[in-house]
């Protein structure tokens, strides 16, 4: 009987995140001022993030220790436990070893808490009594949440209205943990007053939430604003899901051939790969293959341009070097949220454009019908968003079945789907809608890419 739960001892919690800008072939592209188009110096972003974590962004360090108090943290739920996909093997008939990380033991379920926590802690230790964030279906929002109240501070998440109004659960999970959670446009910030009046019904957007929260944060002196994806350092975080997935590979003797994940941000699939990567890079492992999933209804990897953009809706952000679909694209309404970004952190980005990473892009029934064969073979029911990274861990079993090959594949369960099965109702009753997406609404998205910095 194969072993198929590997787990490790808490004492075995990553000491240090690991930075893959120290092992890069050459340095990002750096974000610039969108009124200048010069590179901004880490002071700009002063006002709204602390020291620490202004110094992660940019550092060059291998090795980035991680607090005790934030390991003390992890402990509520880390080590993750490493499955091997057994019943999943044998359903798809495959001669392929399939391993997935399962991050969703996380009391707010998913990944995302992993970054949250050492947030919290940073700001915390700056003296921020305060944090604020915008939130689309709530899942950083409630993992927010979850982080700053360990750590005695407040929490203001902007919720898109729409999402607030329709989808109540994570909103009560916010409210559980003691954050004020704002439908969006509210009345609270300058922005959002304007809105509102122009349009009191105005249903929210991503765009218009980070507005208000990123102006909250800038016009109060003890508050700051947090990001869950994107940025370099909420990359950094996450590797504590690779570390130790390595070090369970290791336990059992394997090493992965190829790695999938899903990718919206960017963060769990670099969370997970990047540890990994760090072996290709410096030319260990030269065969090892890193593939995103991705939506076809956002496909900001396959079918955008390598550029210079915003980082938000609203054009607020400096603009980083990253795939993107335009700040303005609006993706159509597919279920996972979370995957509904116009770009992607520029790391993974930069890594993609090289070449040491691909991407794939699926349609929403498919990415479904491959999760309801993973939840009937393995008992998880998984979020949309990691429903990508299974459909390409089920086509590659059975290219392996085809061709015979035991290949090793790992991939990041991201989190659970417990608090999303209005979507999964959504598939079961044959309701969800494949958007395909003509050429010219990217075309026309991609129109109103700023002008300064220039492509490639
Ligand atoms: C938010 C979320 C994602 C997408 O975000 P990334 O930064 O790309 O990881 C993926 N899976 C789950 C479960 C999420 O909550």
């Amino acid at each position: 009987m194969e072993q198929t739960k590997i787990l490790l001892p808490e004492d075995e919690i990553p000491k240090a995140w690991y930075n893959i800008q120290a092992d890069l072939p050459s340095p990002l592209d750096p974000p610039l001022n969108p009124q200048t188009g010069e590179p901004i110096g880490p002071d700009a972003l002063a006002p709204i993030f602390p020291m620490e974590l202004i110094k992660q962004e940019v550092s060059q360090e291998r090795w980035i220790p991680i607090p005790e108090e934030v390991r003390e943290v992890y402990r509520l739920w880390r080590p993750t436990p490493l499955y091997r996909a057994v019943r999943l093997e044998r359903a798809l008939k495959t001669p392929a070893r399939i391993y997935f990380k399962w991050e969703g033991v996380s009391p707010p379920g998913s990944h995302k808490p992993n970054t949250a926590v050492a947030q919290a802690y940073y700001n915390m230790r700056e003296g921020v009594q305060r944090l604020t964030t915008e939130t689309g279906a709530g899942q950083w929002g409630s993992s927010l949440a979850f982080a700053t109240m360990l750590f005695d501070l407040k929490c203001t998440v902007y919720m898109v209205k729409v999402s607030y109004e329709q989808k109540p659960y994570r909103r009560i999970l916010m409210e559980t943990w003691g954050a004020e959670c704002l439908p969006s446009p509210s009345d609270r910030t300058n922005y959002g007053r304007r809105v509102l009046q122009e349009d009191p019904n105005c249903p929210g957007s991503l765009g218009i939430a980070i507005s208000e929260a990123i102006e909250d944060a800038a016009t109060h002196e003890d508050t700051k604003y947090s990001l869950g994806s994107v940025l370099n350092h909420v990359l950094l975080h996450q590797t504590v899901v690779g570390l130790e997935a390595k070090k369970q590979l290791e336990q059992v003797d394997e090493y992965p051939d190829v790695i999938f994940g899903c990718v919206g941000g960017g963060s769990n699939f670099a969370g997970l790969c990047f540890p990994f990567l760090a072996d290709k890079l410096t030319g260990k492992r030269p065969e090892l293959r890193a593939v995103s999933c991705e939506p076809k209804a956002c496909p900001t990897l396959t079918r955008g341009p390598y550029t210079y953009d915003h980082g938000d809706a609203a054009g607020l952000t400096p603009l980083l070097k990253m795939y993107t679909l335009g700040h303005t694209f609006v993706p159509p309404p597919i279920h996972a949220g979370g995957l509904r970004y116009h770009g992607d952190a520029p790391l993974l980005c930069k890594l993609t454009k090289e070449g040491y990473m691909e991407a794939v892009a699926y349609h929403q029934n498919e990415v479904f019908e491959a999760a309801r064969l993973f939840a009937r073979a393995e008992g998880f029911v998984v979020a949309p968003e990691t429903a990508h990274a299974i459909k390409a861990v089920v086509d590659e079993a059975l290219r392996c079945k085809q061709t015979g090959e035991e290949k090793v594949i790992l991939f990041n369960n991201s989190g659970h789907g417990l608090l999303d099965l209005a979507a999964w109702d959504a598939f079961l009753r044959k309701k969800l809608i494949d958007y395909e997406l003509p050429e010219k609404m990217i075309e026309e998205a991609l129109k109103r890419l700023p002008k300064s910095g220039g492509g490639s």
